[in-house]
C-alpha cells in the first residue's frame, strides 16, 4: 500500500536522486530534491554525458580516418608525414576544432541538465540549488533552512581520486572533469590509469589527433574486463598508434616548463604536454553528518546498502555512485527507484546486478550482459561459450572493420543463454538482444530461431546461438 503523504528529501540530482524523485512523485509523495551543481549531477554535468558526447566527435573523426578503403577521397588529401601519423602515404585528415568540440559539450550537458529539471518540476518536485547535511533524525539542513522529512535517501556520487603525488592543477594535470576546460586538444596526453575511464579518454584523444600514452599498472588495459574483448581493443590501440606501457605503475606527475612529466616506480619518467589522471574515484560522503546519524560507511567512504538500498539508520536509504555498488548511471538510477518504493510500500525486487549491461566506449565498444567468462572459467556456473570474430560478417566487411566478436555464455544442460560479449562499433546498441535473453531466461535455440536481419551484425549473434545448439538426444 502506497504512503502518499510521506514527505521524500533526495540529497544529491544525480540518475540516484532524480529518478528517485520521479517515482516518488509519482506515487504521491512530497519530494524535494538538494543538489548542489545543477539537475542531473556529475553524471549530466561532468561524467558521462560530456564524455560520450566527446566520444561522438572522436568516433566519427575515427570512421573520416577508415574513409579512403571506402572508396571516399576528399579535395585536399595531404601527406601523411605532414600529420605526423603512420599510414597511407596521404590521408583525409580531419582536425578537431577543440574549442567548438568542447563548447559542444557543455552545450549539451547544460541543455540536458535544463531538461531534468523540466522534467522534475513539472512533476511537482521542488529543487534546492545548495550544499545539504542531515541536521538531527528527519531533518535534513541546507543553508540555513532545514527541511523535515519522512524518509531521507543520500544519492551524492563520487568524484576522482588524486594520488599524492599528482595533485591535479586543472591546467596540465587534470581529472576526467578538468580537460573540457582546455583551450585546445593536448598534443601529447599522458593517460594514468587504463581502467574505463582511462581507456575511453586514451581511445577518443587519439582518435581526434593527440599523441596518447596511456600508463597501465596491469599487464593489459581494462585489467577487470573480458580478456579477449581488452586484447582487442589494446591491438586496436597499438596499432593507431598510441604508447601503451603495461605494468608502469605511475608514482608521480608534475609540470615541467613546457609540460608534464610522469615518474613511474621503475625510475622511468614519461614526458608530454598534459596528464590526465584516472585512477578511480572516491565516494562524496564526507561532512554529511552520516556518523552522527547512524549511517555506516565502509573503510573507503562508501555507504552500506542493502539490496533494496537501506542504509543502517532507520529511514535513510543511499542510492548511486556513494555507495559503490557498481559505478554505472543505470545501476544508480534503479538503487534510486527501488529505494523509493521500498520507502513508500509499494512492491519491490531487490536489485539484481547479475542482468545489468554495461559498455566501454572505446572504438570499438565493449558491450557485455551477464555471467562473464571468469564465471565459466572458474566453474562459478556450469556454462558453455562460443566466440564468433566479426571479421567474417559480411556487414562488417561492408562497413570496413574486422576488430570485434559476438561470445555467448550459455548453461550447458538447458542451453538458457547467461550472458554475452559484444565488441564492435555500436555494441553498446547491439547488446540488447543478449540482454532481452538474459533477462527472459531464453534459450540459444530461441534466438537461433530468431531472424535476424541480413546483412548485419546481429546475425553474429543468431550464428553464436546456432553454434550453440545441442543436437536431440538420440531415441
Ligand atoms: C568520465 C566518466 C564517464 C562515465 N560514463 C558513464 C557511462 O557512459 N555510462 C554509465 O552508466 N555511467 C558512466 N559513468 C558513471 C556515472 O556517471 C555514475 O555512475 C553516475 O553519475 C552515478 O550517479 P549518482 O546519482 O550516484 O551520482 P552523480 O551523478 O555523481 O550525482 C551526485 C550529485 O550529488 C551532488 N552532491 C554531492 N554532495 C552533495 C550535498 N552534500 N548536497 C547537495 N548535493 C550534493 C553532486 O553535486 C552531484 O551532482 C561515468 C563516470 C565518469 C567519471
Amino acid at each position: 500500500m502506497s504512503q502518499p503523504h510521506s514527505h521524500i528529501v533526495i540529497i544529491g540530482g544525480g540518475p540516484g536522486g532524480y529518478e528517485a524523485a520521479l517515482v516518488a512523485a509519482q506515487l504521491g509523495a512530497t519530494v524535494t530534491v538538494i543538489e548542489e551543481q545543477g539537475p542531473g549531477g556529475s553524471c549530466v554535468l561532468t561524467d558521462c554525458v560530456p564524455s560520450k558526447t566527446l566520444i561522438a566527435t572522436s568516433n566519427l573523426m575515427a570512421a573520416m580516418e577508415g574513409t579512403r578503403d571506402l572508396g571516399i577521397r576528399f579535395d585536399h588529401d595531404v601527406p601523411a608525414a605532414d600529420v605526423g601519423r603512420p599510414g597511407p602515404a596521404s590521408v583525409s585528415h580531419a582536425l578537431a576544432d577543440a574549442p567548438r568540440v568542447y563548447s559542444r559539450i557543455r552545450r549539451l550537458a547544460a541543455a540536458q541538465s535544463a531538461d531534468v529539471k523540466m522534467r522534475l518540476s513539472r512533476e511537482g518536485v521542488r529543487v534546492i540549488s545548495g550544499r545539504a547535511k542531515l541536521a538531527r533524525p528527519g531533518v535534513v539542513a541546507v543553508g540555513s533552512e532545514e527541511i523535515r522529512a519522512d524518509t531521507v535517501l543520500i544519492a551524492v556520487g563520487a568524484h576522482p581520486r588524486e594520488l599524492p603525488g599528482a595533485v591535479p592543477d586543472g591546467e596540465r594535470l587534470l581529472t576526467c572533469r578538468q580537460i573540457y576546460d582546455l583551450p585546445d586538444l593536448p598534443p601529447e596526453l599522458i593517460i594514468v590509469g587504463s581502467g574505463v575511464t582511462g581507456a575511453e579518454f586514451a581511445s577518443a584523444y587519439q582518435a581526434l589527433g593527440s599523441q596518447v600514452t596511456l600508463i597501465s599498472s596491469r599487464e593489459h588495459v581494462l585489467p577487470n574486463e573480458d580478456t579477449d574483448a581488452a586484447m582487442v581493443v589494446e591491438d586496436v590501440f597499438r596499432r593507431r598508434g598510441m604508447k601503451v606501457l603495461g605494468r608502469s605503475r605511475a608514482m608521480a606527475a608534475r609540470r615541467t616548463a613546457g609540460g608534464v612529466e610522469v615518474s613511474l616506480q621503475d625510475g622511468t619518467v614519461v614526458t608530454g604536454s598534459h596528464c590526465l589522471l584516472t585512477v578511480g574515484m572516491v565516494p562524496s560522503t564526507t561532512g554529511l553528518g552520516l556518523g552522527e546519524a547512524g549511517v555506516e560507511v565502509d573503510e573507503r567512504g562508501f555507504i552500506a546498502v542493502d539490496k533494496v538500498s537501506r542504509t543502517s539508520a532507520p529511514g535513510i536509504y543511499a542510492a548511486g555512485d556513494c555507495t559503490g555498488v557498481w559505478m554505472l548511471a543505470s545501476v544508480a538510477a534503479m538503487q534510486g527507484r527501488i529505494a523509493m518504493w521500498h520507502a513508500l510500500g509499494e512492491a519491490v525486487q531487490p536489485l539484481r546486478l547479475g542482468h545489468v549491461a554495461a559498455t566501454i566506449f572505446t572504438d570499438p565498444e565493449i558491450a557485455t550482459v551477464g555471467a562473464s567468462q571468469q564465471d565459466v572459467d572458474s566453474g562459478k556456473v556450469l556454462g558453455r561459450v562460443v566466440k564468433l570474430p566479426l571479421a567474417t560478417n559480411a556487414r562488417a566487411k561492408m562497413d570496413g572493420f574486422s576488430d570485434g566478436f559476438v561470445k555467448l555464455f550459455t548453461r550447458r544442460n538447458s542451453g538458457i543463454v547467461l550472458g554475452g560479449v559484444i565488441v564492435a562499433p555500436m555494441a553498446s546498441e547491439l547488446i540488447l538482444g543478449v540482454s532481452l535473453a538474459v533477462e527472459q531466461q531464453l534459450t540459444v535455440d530461441q534466438i537461433a530461431h530468431t531472424f535476424a536481419v541480413y546483412p548485419s551484425l546481429t546475425g553474429s549473434i543468431t550464428e553464436a546461438a546456432r553454434q550453440l545448439m545441442q543436437p536431440a538426444e538420440p531415441h
